[in-house]
């Protein structure tokens, strides 16, 4: 990816053909004395382009191409990270238990994690749908019940009754049975109600009458 790299091209070809080993010792070369200028009189000697490029011809019609292409050798490492290995796919799956989001690790079958960022980027592309996937649908949905009279999740309780097995619902807060209605939201917001319930706050959710 840099010129070193280039320079490198040139100084294996000039090994290939010449039989040498060049000292790869940084500094040895100046303004004045180039490693361009250097390799390029090794490779002309060899009879090859100062440069290092050469001719070519089509491997579809065997014509000589009309462009001169920069052409040598270099060692180099091959990496051993693979896409066979790091590749991750979530649609849903594991879950946290405390705050049932999505857990982190590609053996566990977790997902890449979306942040702040992430989310920054799909609002100023205005992708709300994708967001709304992402965010709510394949993280930590819940449905829950929801008192509308006085706005709290935390009212709603389902109670039997103890000789005809009925279920009611109603809100042990303000004790309306009529206003307990259901609630998509994320869980995450449910534990935040319930962690400043303990600190003695109340969260009120208003409604617009539609
Ligand atoms: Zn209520």
């Amino acid at each position: 990816m840099t010129i070193a790299m280039m320079i490198e091209v040139m100084a294996g070809k000039s090994a290939a053909v010449h039989g040498l080993v060049h000292d790869a010792t940084p500094f040895r070369f100046d303004e004045e004395n180039t490693a361009i200028d250097y390799f390029g009189k090794l490779l002309e000697h060899a009879g090859y382009n100062y440069y290092g490029t050469e001719r070519m011809y089509s491997g579809v019609d065997g014509r000589e191409m009309n462009a001169d292409i920069f052409f040598g050798i270099v060692h180099y490492q091959r990496l051993r990270h693979m896409v066979s290995d790091k590749w991750q796919v979530r649609s849903t799956g594991p879950v946290d238990l405390l705050t049932r989001q999505p857990i982190k690790g590609r053996r566990r079958g977790g997902g890449v994690r979306f942040g702040e960022m992430e989310r920054d980027a799909l609002l100023s592309h205005g992708c709300s749908y994708l967001l709304q996937d992402r965010l709510f649908h394949c993280s930590d949905k819940i449905s829950t019940s929801i008192c509308q009279s006085c706005g709290t999740l935390l009212g709603p309780v389902t109670e039997i009754a103890s000789l005809s097995y009925e279920k009611s619902t109603k809100c042990r807060l303000c004790g309306n049975e009529e206003s307990i209605k259901s609630i998509e939201v994320p869980y995450i917001f449910k534990y935040l109600v319930t962690q400043l319930a303990s600190c003695n706050i109340n969260i009120k959710l208003a409604f617009n009458k539609v």
